[in-house]
């Protein structure tokens, strides 16, 4: 974890916000949308609790988290914050899964059908449903994770139909590569999904969580609604 102060997260955050907020509406605006349909969750994972403090004060609403463990320390050093929706990113292994339903507002790593069901069950035992994404693997990448292959359409309905489930849309990892086109495919291919998903049942949202620092220019233009920003924002992370 790096460990600037909340003042030095306050000083970069000052500047990276209107930046990365400013990429988002040229981006939004060259594909004729509303930039305002965008919606920049600001991923903390690796960074302290001060550098949430600072995003706070910065006006980010958003946070995004992706280990449980980090999430629930950051969130109890926290618990006078109120007015922010926690974001969960992160693969979940399954006996995590109530633990993650507890610290997260919006789970966006539904990857399988069998976490999907452990979710469901645990939002049913706690007595109120859970909002999630589910992820697609739309880059063949076997380390990316997600629901994919021929069946990917049924899965989906299939997970829509959990009753704990409340399913807002779709998230997926576009592949380490540099090439443009490649993105570009991987984006349009999430939303691709959506479109079909979408007319086969109303159980699942239109929210498209896909967009990462390097390329949420293209995953604008193919119609992301959600982009989940950390190195643009609070810089490296330890290890990274
Ligand atoms: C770390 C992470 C991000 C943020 O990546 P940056 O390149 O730092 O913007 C977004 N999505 C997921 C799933 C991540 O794990």
């Amino acid at each position: 974890m790096t460990s600037a102060t909340a003042e030095e997260y306050a000083t970069r955050l000052a500047e990276t916000v209107p930046a990365v907020r400013h990429r988002i509406e040229e981006a939004a605006r060259a594909a004729a949308r509303d930039p305002g349909d965008v919606r920049l969750v600001a991923v903390t994972k690796g960074h302290p609790v001060a550098a949430i403090e600072a995003a706070v004060e910065a006006g980010l609403r958003d946070l995004g988290e992706n280990r449980v463990g980090e999430a629930e320390a950051k969130r109890a050093a926290l618990s006078g914050l109120s007015g922010v929706t926690w974001h969960f990113i992160g693969h979940i292994q399954s006996r995590k899964a109530p633990r993650a339903v507890e610290v997260a507002d919006v789970i966006h790593s539904i990857d399988s059908l069998k976490l999907a069901r452990k979710v469901s069950r645990a939002a049913e035992e706690r007595g109120s449903p859970v909002s999630v994404l589910a992820q697609v693997n739309t880059s063949g990448e076997e380390a990316k994770g997600g629901l994919e292959g021929p069946a990917v359409l049924e899965s989906i309905q299939e997970l829509a139909e959990l009753p704990g489930l409340r399913v807002l849309g779709l998230m997926t990892m576009a592949p380490f590569v540099d090439d443009e086109r490649v993105l570009a495919e991987a984006f349009a291919g999430l939303r691709s999904v959506s479109e079909r998903v979408r007319a086969a049942t109303d159980r699942v949202g239109p929210e498209l969580s896909m967009g990462m620092t390097n390329d949420l220019e293209i995953a604008i233009r193919e119609g992301s609604t959600m982009v989940r920003i950390g190195t643009a924002l609070f810089g490296e992370r330890e290890g990274a």
